[in-house]
């Protein structure tokens, strides 16, 4: 117990990737964190295979970008390619490279590509990463029951699932990362908004170490077959042959308790004599639903918690570690006194916006899956078939390829209308949801470089903010590191000394916060540098600095 009475700073409901994400964000600035998970351990699903380039920047951030391509049971140089066939043995479509920046070549825009690499690999490098941290602990078969906010301190009744012990524990804050059933959002009052459980899905996870030789598409992340009979989505998952089906929006007549598994998969690929041997089956719920309200008094939400939606562009659990980074350092600012009182009050007002940009993707996407796709007569034989493919084929490459080109989605998502950002007056890059034009405009995501010495920019970014002098130019600065010094930010200046910089943050300063988002550029330090750092660290309103 510390001298507030709090037993830790931080109470994390829900040990999925969002929940261990923040643990990781807080534990790494020294905060005390407890995780509860009711179940045994990470990794019951078997969902997310996309992390984004985003997300491993962020891993990449916290160390452990190396150890989760190591990792993965696909290898980190397996082609990133997205086919679309009729069926496994029938005639391919169309087809995708690099898809969701995956592929490992060097891109000045980012630090990392993104991975193939199933959702339960990823929890399990990332809860031994949180646990290695130390005022981290995570606590298995722990569920929270119920909470009470007093203004000054949470006090949670907690469970021991296997004994029905209770348990007590008092934090600073709690955090909600318990999923798309969150007992924290219901016991805060916040609702989902928008469309919910608009279709049914059905995924199952398989065993057929013949399928990998029984196909002529190579090798690829994912294969969509396109026909009338089972439109489906199928790719590799595991070591051992282990594969993921997905059944797409299931006619309203289909019970997914009464579909036997492998006859689905065996239809859907047209591999009527495919040795399958069934896994795990996962029924699925397409929403689309935002909560109204992220945060009540010292109790805040992240991840399936207060946003749901289809998982077309593998942005869910994505998005939902961005809160957890978000959310996180500003807590930890709070927790260390040099974060102000209108910060936590940004969290919601940045993520609710690219929550919003996200989930619209996302249904766009969903509006596009096999079903749609095909046509009477595709898989005819002879030319009027041919013909019918060529034309799905265009139709797929018109319609796809923004599921699989995602950096406009995952890299241009900005928080210039947060009043920690302070604006520059100059217009804002191109909102594309595929296309991302990297921009030092005040909310936007610090362009990223490859230095000299092949070591990337952010990798010399600080823990907190970051002034960065791209001429070089150090003399100004002494004014705002002072400042920082006297009010506890924590501030490194950083001039690495190439050339392209300038240009590239089209100022000879720019404030990057510990996020890597630009809070504020210009060609000259302002004069009341303690008012910009208030601005910044949510001390004081818009309309300062
Ligand atoms: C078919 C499918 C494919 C997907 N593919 C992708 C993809 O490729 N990329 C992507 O980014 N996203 C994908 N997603 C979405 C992704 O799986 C979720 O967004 C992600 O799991 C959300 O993480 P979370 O930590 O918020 O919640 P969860 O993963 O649901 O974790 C919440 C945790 O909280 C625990 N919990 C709940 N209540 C309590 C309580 N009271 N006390 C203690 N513990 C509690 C639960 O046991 C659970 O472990 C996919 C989803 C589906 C359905």
């Amino acid at each position: 117990m510390d001298e507030s009475g709090n037993d830790i700073d931080v109470l994390i409901a829900g040990a999925g990737p969002v929940g261990l994400a923040a643990a990781i964000e807080l534990g790494q600035r020294g905060i005390r964190c407890l995780v509860v998970e009711r179940n045994d351990r990470v990794g019951y699903a078997p969902r997310a295979k996309t992390t984004n380039v985003r997300t491993r920047e962020h891993l990449r951030r916290w160390g452990i970008a190396g150890k989760l391509r190591a990792a993965s049971p696909i290898p980190p140089d397996y082609p990133a390619n997205v086919v679309f066939a009729t069926r496994m043995n029938g005639p391919e479509l169309a087809r995708f490279g690099n898809a969701l920046n995956g592929s490992r070549a060097r891109n000045d825009m980012y630090s990392e590509e993104a991975q193939w690499v199933p959702q339960y690999v990823l929890e399990e490098v990332l809860r031994q990463h949180a646990s290695s941290l130390p005022g981290v602990a995570v606590r298995f078969n722990t569920e929270l029951v119920s909470f009470a906010d007093d203004g000054r301190a949470v006090t949670a009744e907690l469970r021991d699932v296997r004994s029905g012990a209770a348990i007590r524990a008092r934090s600073a804050f709690l955090i909600g990362a318990d999923g798309a059933r969150s007992t924290v959002r219901e016991a805060i009052g916040a609702r989902m908004l928008g469309e919910g459980a608009y279709s049914r899905n059905f995924n199952i996870i398989f065993r057929a170490p013949d399928l990998a030789a029984r196909h002529k598409h190579g090798p690829a992340i994912m294969y969509w077959m396109v026909n009338e009979d089972v439109p489906s989505v199928l790719g590799p998952m595991d070591e051992d042959g282990l594969w993921f089906f997905m059944a797409t929006k299931l006619a309203n007549d289909v019970d997914p308790e009464t579909v036997e598994p492998a006859e689905l998969i065996r239809r859907g690929t047209g591999l009527a004599d495919l040795e399958i041997e069934v896994v795990g089956r996962d029924p699925w719920v397409a929403h689309r639903l935002v909560a109204d309200r992220y945060e009540k008094g010292r109790v805040f939400l992240a991840g399936d918690a207060c946003h749901l939606h289809p998982p077309f562009g593998g942005f869910g659990m994505n998005m939902g570690i961005g809160d957890a980074v978000d959310l996180g350092w500003k807590m930890a600012a709070v927790l260390q006194g040099w974060g102000g009182p209108g910060l936590l009050a940004t969290y919601g007002i940045e993520r609710r916006r690219v929550h919003e940009r996200t989930i619209a993707e996302a249904v766009i996407n969903y509006g596009a899956v096999g079903n749609q796709l095909v046509r009477p007569g595709l898989e005819d034989p002879g030319p009027l078939g041919d013909a019918t493919r060529r034309e799905v084929g265009e139709i797929i490459e018109a319609t796809k390829l923004r599921e699989f080109r995602t950096l406009g989605i995952v890299l241009g998502m900005r928080y210039e209308d947060s009043p920690i950002i302070v604006p520059d007056g100059s217009e804002p890059p191109a909102d594309h949801f595929m296309l991302y034009t990297p921009s030092a405009h005040p909310g936007c995501l610090a362009p990223h470089l490859w230095l000299a010495d092949g070591s990337s920019l952010y990798d010399h970014f600080g823990q907190g903010f970051t002034l960065l002098a791209t001429t070089g130019d150090l003399a100004e600065t002494v004014q705002l590191m002072a400042g920082a010094e006297r009010l506890g930010i924590p501030l490194k200046v950083l001039a690495p000394g190439d050339r392209r910089l300038r240009g590239r943050y089209g100022a000879r300063f720019a404030l990057i916060r510990p996020d890597q988002h630009v809070a504020w550029r210009g060609d000259a330090l302002p004069g009341d540098a303690a008012a910009l750092l208030a601005r910044v660290t949510g001390a004081i309103g818009k309309g300062a600095a």
